[in-house]
């Protein structure tokens, strides 16, 4: 099989000026590479995160490959990084912070932008599905609780309150200015599909030879 290298198109320095602008992530620059934190991460047992790996792609400058790629939105920020990294790197308010970069340079994902769309359209990010599904309902009044929890969903005027936030905090405009870059990236997932589905058929078969060798 042969094996494709990456090619690295481009360096900026920008996206380290950017992650040192908050001064408490300067101890960015003191990663040596150790890997610790790609050790302890509980996403990276079951996925593609690499800790690591983003960090080196920061300092090094690497924007483009760092900013649309899949690693930096599969970090759930639990924080174990940054607890056993000996240099204490920030990590994980790295990878917070790489995140905004990202979002407000367009990068944001199809899903990401469906729950700030539900947000403002509702006050919640994962809002009640009560006229779909009156079970759960049932089942908070037989424990004597209120129908419907005391959130955005029991007071419309609250929900007002949050639109006019995300107004002036510009949040809808920010979520909207993706579109392209969405297209852009959906016609990408498009065009890698196959190859993913060969990846995925590969993992298969392997995992039943070593199943019928057991
Ligand atoms: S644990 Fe800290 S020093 Fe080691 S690679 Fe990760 S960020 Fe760098
Ligand atoms: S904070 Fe993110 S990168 Fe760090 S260990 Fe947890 S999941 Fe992994």
């Amino acid at each position: 099989m042969s094996i494709k290298r990456e090619t690295i198109k481009k360096i900026s320095h920008e996206i380290v000026d950017q992650v040192v602008e908050d001064e408490l992530l300067e101890r960015f620059k003191s990663c040596y590479g150790c890997g610790t934190c790609s050790g302890g991460c509980p996403s990276g047992r079951r996925t593609a995160m690499r800790t690591r790996e983003i960090i080196r792609q920061a300092i090094v400058g690497l924007t483009d490959e760092l900013l649309t790629s899949d690693l930096l939105w599969l970090c759930s920020t639990c924080y174990t990084c940054y607890e056993r990294c000996p240099r204490d790197v920030p990590t994980t308010d790295i990878i917070i912070k790489l995140r905004n970069i990202a979002a407000h340079k367009g990068f944001l994902r199809g899903p990401h932008i469906a729950v700030c769309k539900f947000l403002i359209n509702t006050g919640h990010g994962v809002p009640l599905d009560h006229e779909k599904n009156p079970n759960w309902m049932n089942l908070r009044k037989s424990l004597k609780l209120a129908p419907i929890p005391p959130t955005v969903h029991s007071f419309p005027e609250a929900l007002k309150e949050v639109q006019t936030i995300i107004k002036e905090l510009k949040f809808d405009e920010l979520i909207g200015y993706g579109e392209e870059v969405q297209k852009e990236m959906a016609k990408k997932d498009k065009e890698m599909a196959p190859k993913k589905i060969q990846v995925l058929e590969e993992q298969l078969k392997k995992l039943k030879s070593e199943v019928e060798k057991k």
